[in-house]
This record gives structure tokens, C-alpha cells and sequence, in this order.
């Protein structure tokens, strides 16, 4: 049976998704970003579409990094997103139009990380040419609605399917709050383009510190990030917070602005800093 783009969209937030975008497998050859092996065409070569689907990080969890409260945040949303992958990529196979997923994760261990840095496939590119946003100076895509707090995973089908339109304007504004927030301090800016050089190996390394605390992963340049009308909804515009936290909570642990985020990064896990 042919199945419909409007299908697919309504059947991917059946399953919970919260953003659809969907590319064509050329554009990763029309932008010429991405080296040629971590193309969807160079992975399964039957691709012909892929199907980005997204699910929001919810800001005043994530606020609270590091703490196991964000670490069971992110581990939903990774679960919930594999099995929204898996179930759409079942569900077009089942209907004739071979497909496949790419888990949102794919690397057994930090550690892993710290050594080869580099997933198989990115779903930020996806994500950019699949109209879900634009890639910021934290290598992270930058969603209208959820800035960069959502995490995303990709389908591949062998199905043409009408595409999205990719985002022209560029949404991070390269205010550099990140940059000044990074605990490992993993990025330089660069003066002729938005996204920044990153050390992924300090990222890396900063997670399996972590990690060995129980509360991986770090999220503070996504935390950080003034774009997103998510800030509205939350009612979290004040970014000069996050920039005064480090220095408030160390005079001040019961400081009344950050009390319910130290309070939530006494629990659970094994950390004794309380930003
Ligand atoms: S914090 Fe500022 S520089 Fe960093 S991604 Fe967001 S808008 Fe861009
Ligand atoms: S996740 Fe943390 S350590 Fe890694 S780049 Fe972002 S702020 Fe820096």
C-alpha cells in the first residue's frame, strides 16, 4: 500500500513523536557537508528519504544538570525515540516500503567516545536538511519552538516522499553563552562562520567524569541557549542566571534562585559539587 506523507506524520506522533521532518536522501550531495560514509546513501543505499523525528527536552529538568533527574529525562527520551523509529520503520516495511532506523545513541560506552568521538551518522545534518532547524555555534540544531532542548533519531525509507523545506535564517544568534558556560571549555569561536571548532574529546571526557557520578550527560550549552520559545513557556528568559549560578550557589547554597536545582543535585547520585 502506498503510504502518504500526511500518514506517516500522523503515525509518528501517534507513537509520540513531537517533531516530523522529512529530506530527501540527495541533500546530504545537493549541501556536500557531511563526508561522503555518513551519507544515508553510503549507509543503506536504497534510501531514498529520511524521516527525522524528534521529542523535547522539558527545560526546568534539564536546568537542574547534572543530576539524575535530567539522566532519567535523557534516558526516556532515547528509549521513547528508538522505539518511535523502530515501531515507523516496522510499520512502512510491513506496508511494502523497505526502512530502517538509526538509534538516536550508537556507542557502548563513554569511554568509547573519549577515544573515537565520532557517531556513524548525525542527525543534527538530518535534522538541518529535514527543515527542523539550523545548526548553532554548539553543533547542535536549533529548533524554533524547543531551541536545541530536543533529541532526535532518523528514519531511512526507500519511499520518495514529498520533502520539507530546509530553514534559511540561521536561529543562533552567537551570543556565546555556551562557549562561557562549557565546564571543558570545548569551544573556539570562529570569526568566519557560526559553528564553532569543538574538542569533543574534552565533551567526551567531561561525560565520563560524569558518568562515574551518576549523572551523565552535562547538557549545559543546550540548558544555556537564550533561543527556543520554550524559554516563554517555562517562564525561563533570565540567561544572566545561569551566567551568576556557579558564583551564587558557592556563597550561597540555599541561594533562593537556585535552591530547587541544588536540592534536586543532592539526590541520587554520587557528585558532591553542587553546580
Ligand atoms: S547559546 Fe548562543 S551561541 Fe550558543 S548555540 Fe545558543 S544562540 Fe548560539
Ligand atoms: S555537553 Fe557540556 S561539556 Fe559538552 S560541550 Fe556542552 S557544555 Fe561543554
Amino acid at each position: 500500500m502506498e503510504i502518504t506523507k500526511t500518514q506517516i506524520v500522523e503515525y509518528a506522533r501517534g507513537l509520540g513523536a513531537t517533531l516530523v521532518g522529512i529530506t530527501p536522501a540527495s541533500r546530504w550531495d545537493e549541501y556536500d557537508e557531511v563526508e561522503d560514509p555518513y551519507r544515508p546513501a553510503s549507509i543503506w543505499p536504497e534510501t531514498k528519504s529520511v524521516i527525522v523525528l524528534g521529542v523535547p527536552v522539558l527545560l526546568p529538568i534539564l536546568e537542574s544538570t547534572p543530576s539524575i533527574n535530567y539522566v532519567e529525562l535523557y534516558d526516556t527520551s532515547n528509549v521513547l525515540l528508538d522505539q518511535i523509529a523502530y515501531r515507523l520503520a516496522v510499520y512502512l516495511t510491513e506496508n511494502g516500503h523497505g526502512s530502517i532506523f538509526l538509534p538516536r545513541d550508537a556507542y557502548g560506552d563513554i569511554e568509547i567516545l573519549v577515544r573515537k568521538p565520532f557517531a556513524a551518522f548525525s542527525h543534527v545534518f538530518a535534522g538541518k536538511y529535514a527543515g527542523l532547524g539550523t545548526i548553532g555555534y554548539s553543533h547542535v540544531l536549533l529548533n524554533k519552538k524547543y531551541g536545541p532542548r530536543v533529541r532526535y533519531v532518523s528514519v531511512f525509507t526507500n519511499l520518495e516522499l514529498e520533502p520539507d523545506l530546509v530553514i534559511k535564517k540561521e536561529l543562533c544568534i552567537k551570543c556565546c553563552v555556551c562557549q562561557k558556560l562549557c565546564p571543558s571549555q570545548a569551544f573556539i569561536t570562529r570569526d568566519d562562520q557560526i559553528i564553532a571548532k569543538m574538542n569533543k574529546k574534552a565533551c567526551a571526557k567531561h561525560h565520563a567524569q560524569l558518568r562515574k557520578e551518576h549523572r551523565y550527560p552535562c547538557g549545559i550549552c543546550i540548558k544555556v541557549c537564550p533561543v527556543g520559545e520554550d524559554r516563554e513557556i517555562f517562564n525561563s528568559k533570565d540567561i544572566k542566571v545561569y551566567l551568576e549560578e556557579k558564583e551564587a550557589i558557592c556563597r550561597n547554597p540555599d541561594d533562593p534562585r537556585y535552591k530547587r536545582w541544588v536540592h534536586l543535585r543532592k539526590h541520587g547520585s554520587n557528585g558532591d559539587r553542587l553546580f
